[in-house]
């Protein structure tokens, strides 16, 4: 089924063609129709099904034939829960605007950042993709009104719910008017995201993505035994040795991830690290920079890379384990996207080899295990 089927109008179209979009997702043939119609949704989706666009390319025709709001009266709140969220979300919603005959303006808002900047940007914005807590500074500041928004977006609802935004939300939802759609996006559905549901959707069309799961059959899998001391080495090892290109490395906190970035570089490998305790712009710098091959190595915690899309993403490592099976399947799903096939590696010692056996066990599927002893990692 074509894009052109859905309802959508040429120029939009046309933007999905250069886009390179060249049919629609199954989110998006689903989801985009309903929205058009003005039913809520909620999709049960992760990210890398194409759940922006499902919801960006009819909100944007949306506000093609509606007389749009003025001044810091916006139409639209896209809430999520990162800086690095939102500012994917606002690039999609631009990138689509590009050949609008009625324009319609973006803006991403996020805390982190000085506010002043913000509160000017503000004026005559139609689509707001913002972070919860910030989103609430603005409004206090009188920067933004939000008694005319027509479309309610949540995206990545159960993060937001984790990261203990539920009572900034409900601040937000009282400042909003009655009538108007919802759309909620979560990757996952739970008792608490039910709450959420009940009281946000009436009678919504249910969309469920399976997406992570089946793309690991495209992801080569192995797993090094290794001693602590030599897991730096044999990190450098495989890049090197490998001449590994675009490699995402997984660490367990903020400090190892800094420490496996300064030994990574002082062996003459070129990496930055992606965390919760660098500032927005580092972070920012950090992934266009990984992005266009400037950068070789990206080394990041958990909690960062969730919701971050990197397409064809060829290499992730893990250098340390995550706590959870679910959080090595969305780590690894990261590389065989879009048919391009991945390869996953994880480094595992002595410590982690019961739990890495449960993750196993988990996923449904058994590791290549190579012994890192047999491997000479002098000069490394
Ligand atoms: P998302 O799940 O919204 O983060 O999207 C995942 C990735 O898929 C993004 O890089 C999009 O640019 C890409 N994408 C979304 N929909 C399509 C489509 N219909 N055809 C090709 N690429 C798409």
């Amino acid at each position: 089924m074509p894009f052109s089927s859905l309802g959508l109008s040429p120029s939009l179209v046309k933007a999905l063609s250069l886009a390179n979009y060249k049919e629609p997702y199954p989110i998006q043939s689903q989801a985009i129709p309903a929205i058009l119609t003005k039913k809520d949704v909620l999709g049960i989706a992760q990210t890398g099904s194409g759940k922006t666009a499902a919801y960006a390319l009819p909100i944007l025709e949306q506000l093609q034939h509606k007389t749009k709001s003025k001044n810091r009266f916006v139409n639209v709140l896209v809430l999520v829960p990162t800086r690095e969220l939102a500012d994917q979300v606002s690039e999609v919603f631009k990138q689509f605007s590009k050949g609008l005959t009625e324009p319609v303006k973006t803006m991403a808002v996020y805390g982190g950042v000085s506010i002043n900047p913000q509160m000017m940007a503000l004026q005559g914005v139609n689509v707001l993709v913002a972070t919860p807590g910030r989103l609430i500074e603005l409004e206090e500041n009188n920067a933004v009104h939000l008694s005319e928004i027509s479309v309610l977006v949540l995206d990545e609802a159960d993060k937001m719910l984790n990261l203990g935004f539920k009572e900034e939300m409900t601040r937000i939802f009282d400042l909003l008017p009655k009538k108007r759609q919802n759309l909620l996006f979560s990757a996952t559905l739970s008792e608490k995201l039910d709450g959420l549901n009940q009281v946000l959707l009436k009678d919504p069309l249910v969309v469920k993505i399976e997406a992570e799961e089946e793309n690991i059959d495209l992801i080569k899998q192995t797993g090094y035994f290794v001693t602590e001391v030599k897991k730096g080495p044999l990190l450098r090892y495989l890049i090197k040795h490998n001449d590994l290109k675009q490699v995402l490395v997984f660490t367990s906190s903020i400090y190892s991830a800094d420490k496996v970035v300064d030994k990574l570089k002082k062996n003459g490998i070129d990496a930055m690290a992606i965390h919760g305790d660098k500032s927005q712009e580092a972070r920012k710098d950090a992934l266009h920079k990984f992005k266009i091959g400037k950068t070789n190595v990206l080394v990041a915690t958990d909690l960062i890379s969730r919701g971050i899309d990197i397409k064809f993403l060829p290499y992730v490592i893990n250098y340390e384990l995550p706590r959870s099976p679910k959080d090595y399947i969305h780590r690894i799903g990261r590389t065989g996207r879009a048919e391009s096939p991945g390869e996953a590696i994880t480094l595992v010692t002595e410590q982690d080899k019961h739990h890495f056996r449960v993750i196993q066990k988990k996923m449904g599927k058994w590791v290549t295990m190579i012994d890192s002893e047999g491997i000479d990692l002098k000069g490394f």
